[in-house]
């Protein structure tokens, strides 16, 4: 059986993609071209929006943006990833509520930079990428963090210069898209796409926004990216709901966030049992259970990449992807089979990554034996009817730039 690959473009690639497709569009030449990577979250999935930890990898894959700065407020964008048609806007008009279409995960970003007082005008952008759309990989922060970087390079506002910097852009990300975009997201995505280092894997802690450059790479294996391909229209009620239930429960146990609760506590055994004699909903144990052994993990996994033991790091990837299908149920049949075939394919650990519900599974794999893993979950998901999944193989990339 045929197996779909989604390569990376080159630098090279994606810029003359997006220079094509501005200069056919606007008739003159962008300023410049500027880019950003989705990401995937090796471990610590729906523990940022609970001020936990997570630490995600910026893959090689980028969204490519060319851009000129205009004297005006109007915004007009393409993209290769659209209808064809122009989207278009004033500045002066976003707010939220105010904006639909793709177009406002773009103008939400120069909406937020503006509510932080910073100086940013119009601007005539194109859009390409080889991040897969909706596949959890996150094509909306490669979006939001390409646009960033271009108008922080256009209001020469110097933010992308420092980590600090770079973790206001990041903010202005989120804020575009929960506010303007109308999409619930909890940080980590814009962290990876405009603080990651190249080679190595960010630890982001989300209590305080501060990051940690650890070098992921896993000597005998490689990291396998499976887009599941899984429709995934339950995703905003679901995600939302998750969310409502960890800040529930933190209300009920009197911290701030679960962070917090596992913080206080001698270590997360006693974290978890504490909370479950004091929770009274089972689901609300289930979903709090996940979430402090997640982030207890997480700390784990960290410990196990500094010392290169990719036996521990793949068994609490394993323990993750289960704390997610059994307590935070926000795996389907697509991310299990892919996670189960993996693993019987010889994988070290395997998981869902994201949010859930559809979207991506990764697989730490002996090096040289992705091939062999993506075509025994090809066929499994052939066996039970399922639509065909893509695949994809990155190392830790670099950032926005
Ligand atoms: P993910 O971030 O996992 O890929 P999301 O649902 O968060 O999925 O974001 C996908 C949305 O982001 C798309 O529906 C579209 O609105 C926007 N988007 C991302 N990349 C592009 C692109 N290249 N061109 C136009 N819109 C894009
Ligand atoms: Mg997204």
């Amino acid at each position: 059986m045929a197996l779909t690959w989604l390569p990376a473009w080159t630098t090279q690639e994606g810029a003359a993609r997006v220079r094509t497709l501005f200069e056919a569009t606007f008739e003159t030449a962008p300023d410049g071209v500027w880019s950003a990577p989705g990401r995937v979250n090796l471990i610590g999935e729906h523990t940022d929006y609970n001020g936990g930890l997570c630490l995600p990898i910026a893959l090689e894959h980028r969204c490519f943006v060319a851009f000129a700065a205009r004297s005006d407020d109007r915004v007009r964008l393409v993209s290769a990833q659209g209808d064809g048609t122009l989207w278009e806007a004033d500045l002066a008009q976003v707010a939220p509520g105010a904006v639909d279409g793709w177009g406002a995960y773009v103008v939400g970003v120069a909406w937020a930079l503006r509510e932080a007082g910073l100086a940013v005008g119009g601007f005539d952008g194109a859009v390409d990428s080889c991040v897969p759309f909706g596949a959890g990989l996150s094509s909306s922060a490669s979006l939001e963090a390409a646009f960033a970087v271009a108008l922080d390079h256009a209001g020469d506002l110097g933010l992308a210069a420092s980590d600090e910097g770079r973790a206001a852009l990041a903010a202005a990300c989120v804020r575009a898209e929960n506010e303007i975009a109308g999409a619930a997201t909890g940080g980590m995505d814009q962290a990876a796409s405009l603080r990651a280092r190249d080679g190595y894997a960010l630890a982001l802690d989300c209590l305080d926004d501060s990051v940690h450059h650890e070098p992921f790479d896993p000597a005998g294996y490689e990291l396998l990216v499976v887009d599941t391909r899984a429709p995934h229209s339950l995703n905003d009620g679901q995600y939302a709901s998750r969310r409502a239930t960890c800040d529930a429960a933190a209300a009920a146990l009197g911290v701030p966030t679960l962070r917090h609760w596992l913080d206080a506590a001698p270590d997360a055994s006693a974290a978890v049992a504490d909370a479950l004699a004091r929770l009274t909903d089972d689901v609300a144990r289930r979903r709090v259970r996940h979430v402090l052994t997640e982030i207890a993990r997480t700390q784990e996994a960290f410990a196990a990449m500094q010392a290169g033991d990719w036996t521990t790091f793949g068994a609490l990837m394993n323990a993750s992807h289960d704390s997610l299908r059994d307590d935070y149920e926000v795996t389907v049949v697509e991310l299990d089979v892919a996670v189960d075939t993996a693993r019987a394919s010889g994988a070290v650990g395997a998981r869902m990554t994201g949010g859930g519900f559809g979207g991506s599974a990764i697989a730490l794999v002996p090096a040289g034996t992705s091939d062999a893993v993506a075509s025994a979950i090809a066929a499994a998901f052939a066996d039970r009817g399922l639509a065909e999944p893509a695949f994809l193989t990155s190392r830790a990339a670099g950032p926005a730039a």
